[in-house]
């Protein structure tokens, strides 16, 4: 064929689709319940946006992003992540002139420049959620038992809650020096990028996933053991109230994130049953965030969930969701086919899923069609129905049959769902 989808990119069809339907249909209910409101940022940000929250020496900055200029020469980004565009639209909304917290969240497709594998894609969607305004851990253990409340209700099991504190800008100079005193005499063993990032920005190199790094780091020093007061005391609130909500989570001191903008809370959700690419959500508190793109000092706290993770678990986890028609019109002759698309808008109109047979199409093979559909009631009108004024009616699932009048068939269809 002449034209196929870009590498790391897909089409998300049917029966796949009722699976992410469900997922949506799981963040509008559960989200809402806590108070979060949909925002939808563009697509497109100027790329200067992402190079100062995610930061320079990041994998994302690094080599991951899409950016091109426009034809007047504007430097453009396609979103590799939703916290800077909410942090800039919050800014530029003056959201923060309503009284805090103020809770979004938004879902679409992210783009990374990424060795497309399973799990990883280069368009991939995510759910995301941000909370502006509290300091308070409170609203930290609120998102994590918001995100427990979704898996539950979408019945994913297995997943573990790993939580971990980085810091305020006071904890980190003291741990980055450990950090450099600890790597000192292991850095040539380590990835030209971690090397790198040894000058740079040495946290980053607990976030490599080169094995040599791996295994060089298992010693590190650990940056709970580096907590100002402050942020050991607002760690240790924030496990109380995990505790509290009987939630289940382990401490992972190595968890720093893959972007630059987090502080003092960080976690990630993952599933063993994913293989390598095991997180199917994470996130943390960026208190700078958005005092550093120009906005009043203003704590917040957000993840993101990878979708495509999500629906892979579903799926195999035996998860069918394929919807019927309520209602298959089978019809003999040009007046019964009349009728038929008159009763079938008339339902339409009223919600209720209807098909009809097309013109050519034995009677037999338009009862073939329904029942591939798995509709759960069939019609049948010909010449005879339209005569006597009653048509013919079968249940699929249980093989029941009768027959009701034309003027009945508004009561028996639609009532039920109403
Ligand atoms: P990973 O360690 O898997 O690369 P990350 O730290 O880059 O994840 P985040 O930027 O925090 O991930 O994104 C949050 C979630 O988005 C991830 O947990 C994952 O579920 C999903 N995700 C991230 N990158 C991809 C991708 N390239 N393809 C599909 N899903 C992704
Ligand atoms: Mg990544």
């Amino acid at each position: 064929m002449k034209y196929t989808a870009l590498k790391g990119v897909h089409d998300i069809l049917p029966p796949d689709i009722f699976i992410w339907q469900k997922v949506e249909k799981a963040v509008k209910d559960i989200f809402s319940a806590y108070g979060f409101q949909e925002l939808r940022p563009p697509i497109i940000e100027a790329t200067e946006i992402f190079i100062r929250s995610i930061g320079e020496t990041t994998d994302i900055v690094e080599k991951e992003m899409y950016t091109f200029t426009d034809k007047a020469g504007r430097h453009i980004t396609l979103r590799p992540e939703g916290t800077a565009p909410a942090v800039r639209c919050y800014i530029e909304n003056h959201l923060y002139t309503l009284p805090p917290p103020q809770k979004f969240f938004y879902y679409g497709p992210m783009f990374r420049y990424e060795r497309p594998q399973a799990g990883r894609f280069r368009q991939f969607f995510q759910i995301g959620a941000e909370a502006f305004g509290v300091e308070d851990p409170k609203i930290d253990s609120e998102i994590i038992s918001m995100l427990k409340l979704f898996f539950e209700r979408l019945g994913l099991k297995n997943l573990n809650f790993e939580v971990n504190s980085i810091g305020c800008e006071k904890c980190r100079p003291d741990y980055k020096k450990a950090l450099l005193n600890f790597f000192s005499d292991k850095i040539n063993g380590f990835c030209p990028d971690c090397k790198r990032r040894f000058e740079q920005n040495p946290l980053r190199i607990l976030d490599c996933k080169v094995d040599e790094c791996i295994q060089l780091r298992q010693r590190a020093p650990r940056v709970t053991e580096f907590l100002c007061s402050n942020c050991r005391k607002h760690f240790d609130t924030f496990l109380s109230f995990l505790k509290l909500l009987n939630i289940p989570y382990v401490i992972n001191p190595n968890m720093v994130r893959g972007l630059d903008y987090y502080t003092r809370t960080t976690f990630e959700v993952t599933c063993e049953h994913l293989g390598s690419q095991n997180a199917v959500a994470a996130g943390g508190r960026y208190d700078k965030l958005v005092e550093d793109f120009g906005g009043p000092p203003t704590p917040a706290i957000g993840f993101a969930a990878g979708m495509e993770r999500i629906t892979s678990l579903l799926k195999s986890s035996g998860n069918r969701e394929i919807p019927a028609p309520a209602v298959f019109i089978a019809t003999i002759g040009s007046p019964a086919e009349k009728e038929g698309l008159v009763i079938a808008s008339t339902l339409r109109g009223k919600g209720i899923w209807v098909e009809v047979g097309y013109s050519g199409h034995s009677l037999k093979s338009q009862m073939r069609k329904a029942d591939r559909l798995s509709a759960e009631y069939v019609l049948i009108i010909g010449d005879d129905e339209i005569n006597s004024g009653k048509l013919k009616w079968k249940r699929l699932s249980d093989r029941t049959q009768g027959e009701i009048s034309f003027n009945e068939v508004y009561n028996f269809f639609i009532a039920p769902y109403l």
